[in-house]
């Protein structure tokens, strides 16, 4: 009963569930980055979950999100689940799956990339998805990033 008064159901929009706990935080950045800033997010950290002892809520209220523009976030929470929610109930669930290429969300660890610098060129990576985690490797100047991806978010 705990559970349920915590996360307040919305009456249409996306919930965003399963993020792993302390990720909300980074979810609400990429979606800012996106373009979603229009729309009222709320964040709802620490929630008690069976699965996965503790996680993450991100909830967009009055705006359904679509698969490319949530995608995104399964390079920081990869075990995400999408729920569009109408009237209370979800209507539809999905879990987000990994882009193959990353453009415009994350920064290129090399200070001499042509995506670092005043060029008008916007950072793109492809993705890899390995055993350890994902990969990502520029597709300007061949730079890997492997590990804190999040740190790398522009
Ligand atoms: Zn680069």
């Amino acid at each position: 009963m705990k559970k349920e008064l915590r996360v307040r159901p919305i009456k249409n929009g996306t919930v965003i569930d399963h993020i792993a706990a302390g990720q909300a935080l980074n979810v609400l950045k990429i979606l800012g980055i996106i373009g979603q800033t229009d729309a009222v997010i709320s964040a709802v950290t620490n929630v008690p979950s069976q699965a996965m002892g503790t996680k993450d809520i991100v909830k967009v209220e009055g705006r359904e999100l679509a698969p490319h523009e949530v995608d995104k976030i399964a390079l920081i929470a990869p075990s995400a689940t999408i729920n569009i929610v109408r009237e209370y109930k979800v209507k539809e669930k999905h879990k987000v799956a990994l882009p193959s290429v990353i453009e415009g969300l994350v920064r290129c660890a090399n200070p001499n990339c042509i995506s670092n610098t005043n060029e008008p060129v916007i950072s793109k990576f492809t993705v890899n998805k390995r055993e350890k985690g994902v990969q990502l490797r520029c597709v300007y100047c061949e730079r890997v990033i492997s590990e804190n991806i999040v740190e790398h978010l522009l």
